[in-house]
């Protein structure tokens, strides 16, 4: 429940932007941390902070024109939306999925803000991507799509600017044509444009695996306040894309064992453990169905018709999609043992399967901290090319290590700060937000 001004703002929020259910969630989300620090520190509301927050500076949407192997004329809808460039350019991925629409991509970029506040680098906010089913589409037709993409994207970006990167959707292989596209149009090679670039033309070791790493060092920081670590663990990942893979392999290296994950056609429960290598063939190289992996690989079992928190764990990781999580599957988690549930996604779990978790005790680490690694390392990847340099892959896991024990750290130290102790949302939602109003009360109103 929100009070006095927080209220009115929520209020306002719900008024201007009309059926954005995933946007208004969000806003509620991180508004609902907020009482405290309005208490605390009037001078934030004075200046319309939170008011100003929640309306994106400038919000781009474009027509994607572009035509198929069959010679059909296709058509998308292309989105940006520069959120808040207080602490730096904005910077957040771009989405390519059939339910892409200017409310996702709000939902997105607000969360993003936060997010990229809390790593503690010099980097704003935004979010963009398009409608687009990459689905069962060839290369060429990709290729042909993100350069149609590209084509009115690349007046708005720059690496001082705003610097797009991948999210669901988007991969090497798209960030790929992308920046060709961009490359050739401006007759500049501004590697600092885009990030999750390939590693022989400006990429960033580390970059692919960062947001499954980080999100697994993130778990291993909570297990080891409680004196634990991830030896001997059963682990439940949802999904089964760039997030869900490195996740995977992080976890198994640190000793816990993944036993089931999915993808948008049922889940795989394989109790010897996820075999990665041929999990990566199937969905990475092969681009196929989850059922692939159950084909190869005995004893192995798929389900289609039941939920992937029904497997019972230790720790679960939702690395899908937003809102994949429910109240129902929050109940069954937590009767089934499970202690810690963290996100690898965006916004995972619904308001109500978060509350279940509270109640039941079980720790809940929200995306803006958990999933922060990627961005993160898209911040390093903007280091490097800024210096024209290249650091090795230890090099950058250890700053990846270092950075997700940061924002760690930061969380508790602020939910303790703010007489929520162990609070995790509270903690990363309050860390952000100060960050960001403080640097805005800096730069006037603007
Ligand atoms: N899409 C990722 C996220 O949700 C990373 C964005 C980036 O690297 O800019 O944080």
């Amino acid at each position: 429940m929100l009070h006095g001004k927080l209220a009115g703002t929520y209020d306002e929020v719900l008024r201007r932007n009309p059926g954005e259910t995933e946007f208004h969630q969000a806003v509620l989300e991180v508004l609902s941390s907020l009482e405290p620090v309005v208490v605390k520190h009037p001078q934030y509301a004075d200046a319309e902070i939170i008011r100003r927050l929640c309306e994106p500076e400038r919000q781009i949407i474009f027509r994607v024109p572009w035509v198929d192997d069959a010679g059909q004329v296709q058509i998308n809808r292309g989105f940006r939306v520069e959120f808040s460039s207080a602490l730096g350019p904005y910077k957040g991925g771009l989405r390519f999925h059939p339910s892409v629409y200017l409310g996702i991509v709000k939902f997105l970029g607000f969360e993003q803000i936060f997010k990229n506040a809390l790593t503690g680098m010099p980097i704003g906010g935004g979010k963009g991507g398009s409608d687009f089913d990459p689905k069962g589409r060839s290369d060429g037709e990709v290729m042909r799509f993100c350069q149609a993409f590209m084509t009115e994207l690349y007046r708005h970006i720059g690496e001082y600017t705003d610097v797009p990167a991948g999210d669901t959707g988007v991969g090497g292989r798209e960030i790929g044509y992308l920046f060709g596209q961009y490359k050739r149009i401006t007759n500049r090679y501004e590697s600092g444009v885009l990030t999750g670039k390939g590693l022989s033309w400006g990429g960033s070791r580390v970059r692919t695996e960062a947001t499954g790493y980080g999100l697994v060092f993130f778990v291993d920081e909570i297990l080891r306040t409680r004196q634990d670590s991830f030896d001997g663990k059963r682990v439940v990942v949802s999904g089964s894309g760039n997030v869900a893979i490195y996740a995977v392999e992080k976890v198994q290296q640190l000793g816990g064992t993944v036993v089931a994950c999915s993808d948008s056609s049922g889940y795989v429960v394989d109790e010897a453990g996820i075999d990665l290598a041929l999990l990566r063939e199937v969905k990475e190289e092969r681009r196929e169905r989850i059922a692939a992996y159950v084909e190869a690989r005995p004893g192995a079992y798929l389900v289609t018709d039941a939920s992937i928190w029904d497997v019972a764990c230790d720790v679960a990781l939702p690395c899908a999609t937003q809102n994949e999580l429910d109240a129902d599957a929050a109940t069954v988690l937590a009767r089934n043992g499970c202690t810690v549930v963290a996100e690898g996604a965006n916004m995972p779990c619904t308001p109500d399967a978060i509350r279940v978790l509270a109640e039941a005790g079980v720790t809940y680490a929200p995306g803006k901290a958990a999933n922060a690694g990627g961005v993160a390392t898209s911040a390093l990847e903007m280091q490097q090319n800024a210096s024209r340099d290249s650091w090795t892959f230890e090099h950058t896991e250890q700053r990846l290590a270092a950075i997700m024990s940061g924002i760690h750290e930061r969380c508790l130290e602020t939910a303790e700060a703010y007489g929520q102790p162990g609070d995790y949302t509270a903690g990363a939602n309050i860390a952000g937000f100060t960050r960001v109003a403080d640097a805005m009360l800096a730069l006037g109103i603007v």
